[in-house]
């Protein structure tokens, strides 16, 4: 089993680390209560203010290195203020792409790229938080992705088509992986793709496509075509065909933020379920006295417990530059599953009126249930913890 090399030991805050970001995060929350976001579900809105208020207190840049306008930050740091915001009722869906994308562009771009995006990107004048990797035909199987990128003279010619594209009708760039040489012509099929940083603003209308495609949540869920867009040759990130690499790099990064999403998701419904519980009396007794009520709130706040230790073990790996893929992965799945479960502990604690809107109970019981299924589905976890780290036979 691969984990840190005892030689290198990675030691854990377990109190509330980063204390003032936290506390700061609660207070920019609390101006976006529940009615703000039923109103934006309701009109299929994106949270302007919201990623505004964030962006202007630099949170969103908490990433991007001081040398390039950002707060140079540490991953955990990042992870302490996603939680924070899940915790506090609200959803960082709208923005937190920007946070794990960016990477892809600092570490494998050009100086002239960083230079010229990541300090429009950290002063909140330009918007990364669309990344094009799911295809309708393909799915998980991301290798077999068919957008083709194509060089020709200064230009690539992209043509294909992108589905659950988030945010892509709110966002300025967009992280796009294509194949540059066929799925054929490659001897791994991991090779033969490639990260481009494509310019909505300019792609509009001239081979690019954007529809909204309906979903369960307020999303702003989208589905890209490409039909001979012509992008500049200078879009490319990196080296032509190592873009799967790229993105495989950041994968660990996003996996420990969207697990401290539903890590705060998770504190979200065992406070309002437990304040329920307590508050509601039926039979002459509060319902919370009921151990068939009490129960699965209880056990859920265990798991809770347990999904926020592996997050946080597998920041301090990140960050110490540690083998962090088990630990990523592992966190991922343990903090959604925890969050399902206080979901719907909270969801049935809360009887006929948790399907009453103005509790928010049934949004966040709708928002949370992604969790298990993007960015990458709980399956695909349990096939790497069965293949790399037990040493199974591969299943797919
Ligand atoms: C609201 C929303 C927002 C999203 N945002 C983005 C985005 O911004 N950018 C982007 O690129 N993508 C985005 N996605 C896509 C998301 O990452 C994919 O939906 C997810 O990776 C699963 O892919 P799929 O839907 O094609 O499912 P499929 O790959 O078709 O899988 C369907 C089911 O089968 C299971 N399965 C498949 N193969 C196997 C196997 N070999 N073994 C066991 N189980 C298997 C999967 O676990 C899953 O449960 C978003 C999705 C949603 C719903």
């Amino acid at each position: 089993m691969h984990d840190a090399p005892p030689d290198r030991p990675v030691s854990l805050d377990l109190g509330e680390d980063f204390a003032e970001i936290r506390d700061s995060v609660r207070r920019i929350c609390a101006a976006f209560d529940g009615g703000y976001w039923r109103d934006l579900e309701a009109r299929e809105g994106y949270p302007t203010e919201f990623v505004t208020a964030l962006t202007e207190a630099g949170y969103l840049a908490a990433l991007i290195p001081e040398a390039y306008g950002g707060a140079g930050l540490p991953l955990r740091a990042a992870s302490a203020i996603l939680e924070e915001i899940h915790a506090s009722g609200c959803n960082a869906a709208a923005c937190h792409a920007q946070m794990y994308i960016m990477g892809t562009l600092l570490r494998h771009g050009s100086d002239a790229q960083k230079a010229h995006y990541l300090p429009q990107i950290a002063s909140g004048a330009l918007r990364l938080q669309a990344f094009g990797v799911t295809e309708p035909t393909t799915g998980s199987d991301t290798t077999r992705l068919k957008t083709r990128a194509v060089r020709d003279g200064d230009h690539y010619v992209v043509n294909g088509q992108k589905v659950w594209t988030s945010r892509a009708l709110h966002s300025d760039l967009m992280l796009l992986l294509a194949r540059t040489t066929p799925h054929e012509q490659v001897k791994r099929k991991t090779e033969g793709l490639s990260v481009f940083l494509v310019d909505m603003r300019e792609a509009r209308g001239h081979g690019m496509e954007i529809r909204p495609l309906r979903a369960m949540i307020n999303h702003n869920s989208t589905e890209v075509f490409f039909d001979n867009l012509r992008i500049p040759a200078q879009a490319l990130i990196g080296e032509e065909g190592k873009g799967f690499r790229y993105i495989l790099d950041g994968m660990n990064a996003e996996r420990v933020l969207v697990a401290s999403e539903a890590l705060g998701d998770a504190r979200w419904f065992l406070k309002k379920a437990a304040a329920y519980a307590t508050e509601r009396v039926v039979f002459d007794r509060p319902i919370g006295q009921n151990q068939g009520v009490q129960f699965p709130i209880a056990r859920a706040y265990a798991e809770t417990e347990a999904a926020d230790l592996m997050i946080r073990k597998a920041a301090a790996l990140f960050q110490a530059g540690q083998p962090s893929g088990d630990a990523a992965n592992m966190a991922k799945m343990l903090a959604s599953e925890a969050a399902w479960h206080a979901a719907e502990a909270c969801l049935q604690t809360h009887g006929g009126f948790g399907y009453a809107r103005e509790y928010d109970v049934e949004r966040k019981w709708r928002e949370t249930r992604l969790m298990q299924i993007a960015p990458i589905s709980t399956n695909m976890i349990l096939a790497y913890i069965g293949e790399h780290i037990l040493k199974m036979p591969r299943s797919y």
